[in-house]
């Protein structure tokens, strides 16, 4: 049999390794961020009826412009967007992947503050874009001092930030994205994927996009929205952002079953966001138990915790796992993180690495 390396693949890619979370089908999942309450019968049923309609012309390409969707999304963001201020791709690594095709590449950099989604240098890596790192403060979090010292000292062509960030759940302040922003002439990017688990009436980067061209807001279904099988991802910016994206999109991207789900689950935002309340009340267990366990937690702002003081990281899930329970390793040495699920689920996960804690 071939190998990869017998190959006459790019030289780039030589030696990576592809995205890999572990997708065991286990008894209560906990390892990839999703929502795990299954979507409501009633939204199904609307789902149903619309993508039969699409099915009934599926022989022709789909809106190329998505626009039905493109107006509901920039409904459910507010802010005064309009469907000219919205683009979509399936999931949004799909839309950061245009932004880098449009606005990286050979020869450009894109600037990122670790711990952070493993994906960017991934994406990085696909489109010839250099990934480039700076360091964070005490606690993961990103002063606006910070922020502006590494756009200003790397002079990066995009700058990522993650906010709340994965997988530590640290937000990131809206000072601390101006601050970088107004040290650079490149593109801002803030990934919003987990910003509907922030604490109500936290604002969002959205409130900033007005007069700056640059800023790019990304956000998903796939978390708070429960939909992570469609692969639905979003992003709000200035029209001529979303002109830009249209350069690199192959065309029809979007097929028309996923325009039609995405558009029936956005007219049930409520009942689709219904579940987000006791998410967060489960994360904020999860802090308050693990380090009365021993732990230690980082606030999060996002649907789930990054913890501490574990010995053996690979030991408890591996422990975990055997108990039909699959949490994350993300890499980070004596560290775990895992996704707050549901009452009980959570209530598992507790019982179990209970006795694996340090006291
Ligand atoms: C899960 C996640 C996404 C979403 O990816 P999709 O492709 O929309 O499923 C984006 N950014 C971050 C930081 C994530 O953790």
């Amino acid at each position: 049999m071939t190998s990869l390396d017998d190959l006459p693949i790019r030289d780039d890619l030589r030696g990576k390794k592809p995205y890999g979370a572990p997708q065991a089908h286990v008894r209560i999942e906990l390892n990839v961020n999703e929502n795990t309450h299954p979507v409501p019968d009633v939204v199904i049923a609307d789902i149903l009826g619309r993508t039969e309609k699409a099915l009934r012309s599926i022989n022709r390409y789909p809106d190329r412009e998505f626009v039905g969707l493109r107006s509901a999304l920039a409904e459910y963001l507010g802010h005064g967007l309009s469907a000219a201020n919205v683009w979509a791709a399936n999931g949004s690594n799909e839309v950061i992947q245009h932004i880098l095709q449009a606005f990286g590449g050979p020869g450009r950099s894109v600037l990122g503050f670790p711990p952070t989604y493993s994906m960017y240098p991934l994406l990085a890596a696909g489109t010839g874009t250099t990934w480039i790192t700076a360091a964070r403060d005490a606690d993961f979090v990103i002063s606006p001092e910070t922020a502006a010292r590494a756009v200003a000292d790397a002079q990066p062509d995009l700058t990522f930030f993650c906010a709340p960030n994965n997988p530590t759940g640290t937000p990131v302040s809206l000072d601390a994205i101006v601050a970088a922003y107004e040290q650079t002439d490149g593109i801002v990017v803030v990934d919003e994927a987990y910003v509907e688990f922030a604490p109500a009436g936290t604002p969002s980067a959205l409130t900033l996009l007005e007069g700056r061209p640059r800023l790019l807001v990304s956000r998903t279904m796939s978390k708070a929205f429960a939909f992570a099988g469609a692969r639905v991802g979003y992003l709000a910016a200035d029209p001529a952002v979303i002109d830009a994206l249209r350069l690199v999109r192959l065309p029809y991207h979007l097929s028309a079953l996923t325009q039609a789900a995405a558009e029936g689950a956005l007219a049930h935002t409520e009942l689709m966001l219904a579940m987000v309340d006791d998410i967060r009340t489960q994360r904020d267990r999860i802090v308050v138990q693990l380090a009365r366990l021993g732990f230690t937690p980082y606030p999060s702002e996002a649907n789930f915790v990054l913890f501490g003081n574990v010995a053996d990281p690979h030991a408890i899930f591996e422990q975990l796992l055997a108990e039909g329970i699959i949490i994350r390793d993300v890499g980070i040495p004596n560290h775990l993180r895992v996704t707050a699920g549901t009452e009980s689920e959570t209530s598992e996960f507790l019982a179990r690495i209970a006795p694996l804690a340090p006291r």
